[in-house]
């Protein structure tokens, strides 16, 4: 009998998928009426502070390599807004671009590594006008919650086994974030809806 109980736990930790903390245990549902948060990066003394003045849209976690994720998390979660709700607070000096190259410019706190915010400044790009933010970065509770997974296949590219992809996958659909190896079907379509119209 406890042998078979110990076989049971063993097969249920081996199990064990970690997506990310924020949808691990449980996922907070959105509120309504919710006006927006700070996000703080993780610096003790002097953190950068960013005020998101109301909620956010197409919340999901992605797995590329370029987004900003917490230790130990194989995925990052983050959602969208429009830049005109995205005001820096404190400690702006301590900001600089990850990669200036990139479609999307990652602000990130130079001392903690914590990527504040994305922006995009190419206004012919389709998610002009959006910047790109982490909202577990706040204390304040009832941000719209993660919706779906993005880009799953490339957290392959940042060091998960590929054998490991169908649990993941698995415990993905579990939490209700359908896998999508792109992004999901509507804004792929906002995407291609964008270009179509400047054909
Ligand atoms: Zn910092
Ligand atoms: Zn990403």
């Amino acid at each position: 009998m406890i042998s078979k109980i110990l076989k049971l736990f063993l097969r249920k930790n081996s199990t064990k998928v970690l997506i990310h903390p924020s949808v691990d245990n449980n996922i907070f549902p959105i509120l309504s009426g919710f006006s927006g948060g700070s996000l703080t990066c993780h610096c003790k003394s002097k953190p950068v502070t960013v005020r998101l003045s109301g909620q956010t849209a197409h919340n999901h976690v992605c797995g590329c390599s370029k987004c900003w994720k917490p230790k130990g998390a194989s995925f990052s979660q983050v959602a969208v807004i429009g830049r005109d709700n995205v005001k820096i607070t404190a400690n702006e000096s301590k900001l600089v671009v990850v990669d200036a190259e990139a479609a999307i410019n990652r602000y990130a706190c130079k001392d903690c590594g914590v990527h504040m915010y994305g922006r995009i400044h190419n206004e012919a790009h389709p998610f002009f006008g959006l910047d790109f933010v982490h909202t577990e970065l706040s204390k304040q509770s009832g941000w719209a919650p993660a919706e779906f997974a993005a880009f799953v296949s490339s957290i392959i590219e940042t060091g998960t086994n590929p054998e490991n992809m169908p649990a993941i996958r698995e415990r993905l659909l579990e939490l209700g974030l359908e896998p999508y190896d792109c992004l999901s079907p509507d804004l792929m379509d906002a995407i291609a809806a964008h270009v179509a119209k400047k054909a």
